[in-house]
């Protein structure tokens, strides 16, 4: 038992633990998301408690009312962090607390209460800890926690909710992308987010309107979709869940700027305060479709990244939309800048570089 925010976290391990055997089988080729581990963390919240009732349990079904607001309203909210193993044989989880805060603007947004940092940080630190046999100590492995809230009051009229449910499970994971480069679809039909919408908040919702993009992206070929802004329709914004880079010919960095409609990636900060670091010619710019089409045939394009949590850097060798499609760089090879981003990234996340931020959160 321990305290945070004045709340007592409850520990009751799961008596039906997987066997080790059974474990290391799963974990050798972790497909991501499938695999889940023994344990779960959650916490409730009413408007007349705050939140309360903390528990580290065996993970397993919860039960809703079929009117629970967030079956008909989606009132939901995401974060999505890693647990990186070191050498030492301990876990880090890279910089938390700048998702515990994205976490209280998504809620904020979301009309949602509130998570205190400190319960975010014990959540993330239990879990972790309980399940510690889950972490893939294999090249690019980590244990990917996924922090979420859920509107639980059954009533059907809208407003927001009184009562909440804030969770988090964990699963092993391998690398996102199998090397090489991934093809993007720039969708000329779908927009992700509007000014004033919440496309700057990570909420279900947002997925659920990407997806059919995404599918039409693979019917196309494509691995990801790319979405532009929606009022120009011209504007690049980023992927489904992924930031998005362009490096160019005079050495320059440019990714488009948190104009309210992009999410503020955590990976996005990071490549951009490693890259000024560097002394690259880093911008926070917008970078219009047609400049990206453009420059990818003169090939003053040479390089473009996406970033993420799940998938670090990936390399985007191919844009297609109707008008055609286009190579970048080699087309099939990560560039030079976005390998070595990804080295640093990597790097620090491991433990392997000194951290000169705090972005390291050791946990054990
Ligand atoms: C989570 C997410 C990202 C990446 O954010 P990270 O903090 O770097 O993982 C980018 N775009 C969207 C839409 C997201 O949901």
């Amino acid at each position: 038992m321990s305290t945070s925010g004045g709340l007592t976290f409850t520990v009751t391990r799961n008596p039906d633990a997987l066997s080790a055997d059974r474990r290391t089988e799963l974990m050798a080729q972790p497909v991501f998301g499938r695999v889940a581990t023994d344990h779960m963390v959650i916490v409730r919240y009413t408007e007349e408690r705050g939140w309360h009732d903390a528990q580290v349990k065996a993970r397993g079904p919860i039960q809703l009312d079929p009117s629970a607001a967030v079956l008909h309203y989606a009132q939901e909210i995401f974060e999505g962090l890693k647990a990186f193993p070191t050498e030492d044989g301990g876990a880090a989880v890279f910089r938390p607390e700048a998702n515990a805060r994205r976490f209280q603007k998504s809620a904020e947004r979301m009309g949602m209460p509130e998570l205190p940092e400190s319960i975010f940080l014990e959540s993330v630190d239990r879990l972790v800890k309980i399940d510690r046999d889950w972490i893939p100590r294999i090249e690019g492995g980590s244990l990917y926690l996924r922090p979420f809230m859920i509107a639980s009051e059954a009533f059907l009229g809208v407003k927001p909710a009184s009562e909440y449910l804030y969770m988090v499970i964990a699963a092993p994971v391998g690398s996102y992308f199998s090397g090489g480069t991934v093809s993007v679809w720039v969708s000329e039909t779908y927009t992700r987010a509007a000014p004033g919408g919440t496309g700057a908040a990570k909420c279900g919702g947002n997925y659920a309107a990407s997806l059919l993009a995404q599918a039409e992206a693979k019917k196309n070929d494509c691995d990801q979709v790319v979405f532009l802004d929606a009022v120009h329709h011209r504007f690049v914004e980023e992927m489904g869940g992924m930031n998005i880079f362009f490096v160019f010919d005079d050495g320059s960095i440019r990714t488009p700027p948190l104009s309210g409609t992009i999410l503020p990636g955590i990976t996005r900060e990071t490549l951009l305060t490693i890259a000024r670091e560097r002394g690259l010619d880093v911008r926070e710019e917008p970078y219009a479709i047609e400049d990206w089409v453009a420059d990818a045939q003169s090939g003053h394009l040479v390089e473009c990244f996406a970033c993420g949590t799940a998938a670090a850097v990936t390399p985007i060798g191919k844009i297609r939309m109707a008008s055609g499609e286009y190579t970048i760089g080699s087309g099939s090879s990560s560039g030079q800048i976005a390998s070595s981003l990804k080295q640093a990234l990597l790097d620090v996340q491991r433990g392997k570089v000194e951290d000169r931020h705090g972005w390291v959160h050791k946990i054990f």
